[in-house]
């Protein structure tokens, strides 16, 4: 079946780089074809009508047309510019991590709605007045899910057994819980409070616009997060670059709630 010459697909841009004169590679995720990667060209001539809908963490419709190394963008009409994201440091920053997070994670070309919804939802909790660490980390937890990394958070990954209402560990490696009594025979095991492993849980089982609305204590947000992202940059094999960025950033504005 020969593919069709053009089509046109809902998206949001993850990334962007500079490409020749005026064009641009974008990343975009899209509903059903996943990540992919596609040339806006003009872009950066200042008559582009395209632009203004192209700009980074947009949601918008966009319409391409085969090409032989990358498909290129058409047109592209703006749904959602999630604009309080641009004029805030720490919003930006979190989204750029959202962003990063997701563009990581995602296979090129491998349809994966929930992810979608995923990013789509935490961009718009993240133009809400609503706790922006806590967005984040429902968004880890539900992002590793929608890519078949979701961690175990109710047995011991080493023996199995049921873990007790005490203090725990994690270990990145085994994707989850590591009980005391198995952890000293773990390597690369991270302490993990009991209140932070009851948060986790509770996020992992409850609808993300719940899990939004969650009242967790700063400490609690702050353990959670190395705790994480050992896990994400286990599966990644390196840093996000924007964890860091963010963290900064909220550090500077007086922390991650606004
Ligand atoms: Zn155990």
């Amino acid at each position: 079946m020969p593919r069709e010459r053009t089509y046109q697909t809902e998206a949001i841009i993850l990334r962007r780089r500079n490409w020749g004169e005026a064009d641009r590679i974008l990343t975009l995720f899209t509903p059903q074809r996943g990540k992919i990667r596609v040339r806006a060209v003009g872009v950066r001539k200042p008559a582009s009508r395209k632009a203004g809908h192209l700009e980074l963490f947009h949601r918008a419709t966009v319409f391409l047309a085969r090409g032989r190394d990358f498909d290129i963008v058409t047109q592209a009409e703006t749904v959602e510019s999630f604009s309080r994201l641009r004029d805030d440091l720490v919003r930006s920053a979190a989204a750029s991590y959202a962003a990063e997070l997701l563009d990581r994670l995602a296979p090129e070309e491998l349809e994966n709605q929930d992810a979608y919804r995923l990013i789509v939802q935490t961009l718009e909790a993240l133009c809400t007045d609503g706790n922006i660490a806590l967005a984040l980390r429902c968004y880890d937890l539900k992002l590793l899910d929608s890519m078949g990394y979701r961690p175990e958070l109710s047995l011991c990954t080493v023996g199995g057994e049921a873990i007790q209402a005490e203090d725990q560990f994690f270990s990145p490696a085994r994707g989850g819980v590591v009980c005391p009594r198995c952890a000293n025979r773990t390597e690369g095991r991270y302490p993990v409070s009991l209140t932070a492993l009851k948060v986790l849980r509770h996020i992992q089982r409850s609808p993300l616009a719940d899990a939004f609305r969650l009242r967790v204590r700063t400490a609690t947000l702050d353990e959670l997060e190395p705790v994480l992202q050992h896990y994400i940059q286990y599966l990644l094999e390196s840093p996000l670059r924007s964890r860091k960025y963010f963290s900064e950033v909220s550090r500077m504005q007086g922390g991650g709630e606004v």
